[in-house]
C-alpha cells in the first residue's frame, strides 16, 4: 500500500508497496552508470520474456493492425531491437509483422499510434532499412496523402486518435528516414492547424491557456489524450512558424498545466478532476514530466526542472501499478519517466530507480497483476516491457516511443 492514508471505503490501492531500498549515498557511489551484472541482467530478462510474447502472439488473433495493441507495434519493436539490442533478422520479422497491416490500410483512423499511419512510417523506414526502396517511397506518399484528413476539423487533436498522432508519424519519418523529404509545407500546416484548433477551444472556453484541446468533451492534462502529448509534441517541431509560436502559444500553455499540479506532485487527468490517483502515462506526472522535461530544454527555466522532479518523486513513490508492466498504463511506462529524469539531470538517483523499475517488470507475470485485453502488444502489455528494457541498455539514448522524436 502507498504510504497515502486510505479513506474508509477507499477503493483499492492502484499500486503496490515500493519496497525497493531508497536511494542513498552509498548507492550513489555505484550509479554513475548501470553496473556490468545489471546489464547481463537486462540481457538475460530481455532473452527470457521475448520468446514467451513470439508464443503469445501466435495465440492471438492478428486483426489489430495498430502500434498501439497490434502488429505494427510487434514491428516498430523489432526495429528498436534492431538497434539497441539485435537478434539477427530483426528488419525480416519487423517486416514479416508489417506485411497484413500494409495490405489492409482502414483509412480510418489518421494516427501513429492507432491508423493507417503507424505502418505507413514504420513500413517505410523498415522497407527502406531492407533496400526495398520504391516500395517505402510508395508507404511515403501514402502517408503524404493522409494529410488532407489530418486538416479535418471533426478529427481530435490529441495524440492517441487526433492531428497530434498524425504529426508524429511525419516527424518520425524525418527524423529515422532523413533522405525521405519529408514536405516542410505539410508539417507546417498540420502544425497551423494544431495552433488554430487550440486557440479556438481557448477562445470558446475563455480559457486562460492561449491554446486548449478538448478529446470528447473533455479537456484531458495527460500524454494519450490531453494538453501534455500535444505540447510535448509541438516542442519538438522546428519550423519556422513553430518558433514564432514557442513564446506567445506554447510556453504560455506549459505553464497553464504546471500550475495545475497537485501537492503530491501529480497531475489531474482532465480540468475539473480534482482526484489523484491515476500515475500513469496516459494519465498523470508519467506523462507530464515528458513535456515539463521538454519544457526545461527548449526555454531552459528551473521551475520546469523542479515539477519534474516532483513528478519523479510521486512515481517513486506511486508507480508500480497494479495494471501491469506496460507502456501505457504499466509500469514500464512509468520508468520511462525516471530515465528521462536521468538524461536531463545526470543524477544517478533516477538512474537506480528506472533500474528497481525493470528489475520488478522482469519478474514478469508474478506480481498478481491484471491482465490486460492485449497482454504482448505494444503498449498494454510484454512488447513494450521488452521495448523499455532494451533501452534501458543505452539509457542515454532511450525515448519513450510514439512521444519523441
Ligand atoms: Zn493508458
Amino acid at each position: 500500500m502507498s504510504k497515502r492514508k486510505r479513506q474508509e471505503g477507499e477503493m483499492e490501492p492502484r499500486e503496490f508497496a515500493n519496497k525497493f531500498s531508497p536511494f542513498s549515498g552509498e548507492i550513489s557511489e555505484r550509479w554513475q552508470q548501470i553496473p556490468e551484472e545489471f546489464v547481463g541482467k537486462l540481457k538475460t530478462g530481455i532473452s527470457h520474456l521475448l520468446p514467451r510474447m513470439v508464443e503469445g502472439l501466435r495465440r492471438e488473433d492478428d486483426h489489430d493492425d495498430s502500434i498501439y495493441t497490434g502488429r505494427t507495434g510487434i514491428a516498430l519493436l523489432y526495429l528498436h531491437l534492431q538497434t539497441t539490442f539485435p537478434q539477427g533478422d530483426d528488419l525480416v520479422t519487423a517486416y514479416q509483422h508489417l506485411k497484413a497491416p500494409l495490405q489492409r490500410l482502414r483509412g480510418r483512423r489518421h494516427t501513429f499510434l492507432c491508423g493507417d499511419p503507424g505502418p505507413l512510417a514504420v513500413g517505410a523506414v523498415v522497407l527502406s532499412k531492407l533496400g526495398r526502396t520504391s516500395e517505402s517511397q510508395a508507404c511515403i506518399a501514402k502517408l503524404h496523402d493522409l494529410h488532407r484528413a489530418s486538416l479535418d476539423p471533426g478529427l481530435p487533436d490529441e495524440l492517441l486518435y487526433g492531428c497530434a498522432g498524425y504529426l508524429y508519424a511525419l516527424l518520425f519519418l524525418q527524423s529515422r528516414l532523413p533522405e525521405a523529404a519529408i514536405d516542410g509545407a505539410v508539417v507546417e500546416r498540420v502544425y497551423r492547424r494544431m495552433i488554430h484548433s487550440g486557440e479556438s477551444l481557448s477562445k470558446r472556453e475563455g480559457s486562460k491557456s492561449p491554446l486548449m484541446y478538448a478529446w470528447h468533451e473533455k479537456k484531458y492534462i495527460g500524454a494519450a489524450h490531453g494538453l501534455s502529448g500535444i505540447l510535448c509534441l509541438l516542442m519538438q517541431v522546428t519550423t519556422p512558424y513553430a518558433q514564432e509560436h514557442l513564446h506567445s502559444h506554447i510556453k504560455p500553455s506549459v505553464d497553464y498545466v504546471l500550475q495545475l499540479a497537485f501537492p503530491s506532485g501529480n497531475f489531474p487527468s482532465s480540468l475539473g478532476n480534482n482526484s489523484d490517483r491515476l500515475v500513469h502515462w496516459c494519465h498523470g506526472a508519467p506523462g507530464a514530466i515528458h513535456m515539463l522535461l521538454q519544457a526545461h530544454k527548449v526555454f531552459g527555466e528551473n521551475k520546469y526542472l523542479e515539477a519534474a522532479r516532483r513528478c519523479g518523486d510521486v512515481i517513486w513513490e506511486r508507480g508500480l501499478l497494479r495494471k501491469g508492466y506496460g507502456l501505457c498504463h504499466g509500469t514500464a511506462g512509468n520508468a520511462y519517466a525516471l530515465l528521462a529524469l536521468h538524461q536531463t539531470t545526470k543524477d544517478s538517483k533516477y538512474l537506480y530507480q528506472a533500474f528497481k523499475f525493470a528489475e520488478w517488470c522482469m519478474d514478469y507475470g508474478k506480481h498478481g497483476c491484471r491482465t490486460p485485453d492485449r497482454p504482448f502488444s505494444l503498449f498494454e502489455g510484454m512488447a513494450g516491457t521488452i521495448y523499455f528494457l532494451a533501452d534501458l541498455l543505452n539509457p542515454d539514448a532511450a525515448r519513450f516511443p510514439a512521444l519523441y522524436i
